[in-house]
């Protein structure tokens, strides 16, 4: 969890992951899928598409700028 820290925080302030917190690649992404239409609550996966290391992070609010469009890989190592 903490190893994505920085890219948690790039996504909020950017809209993009990043660097990868354990190859360097910066070849990674993230999707948001909201489960509730009516508050916006849902949950984000996060992954690198080179080491295939992902993150999931559930509960959370998102936002109109987030990305929620796209495809989540197989095989990522959660
Ligand atoms: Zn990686």
């Amino acid at each position: 969890m903490m190893k994505w820290l920085e890219n948690l925080k790039s996504i909020d302030t950017s809209g993009t992951v990043g660097k990868c917190p354990f190859c360097g690649s910066e070849n990674t992404d993230y999707k948001c899928s909201i489960v509730n239409l009516e508050n916006g609550n849902g949950y984000m996966d996060i992954w690198c598409n080179d080491c295939k290391r992902a993150f999931h992070m559930s509960r959370m609010q998102v936002t109109k700028g987030m990305k929620t469009d796209g495809n989540i890989p197989e095989k990522l190592k959660y």
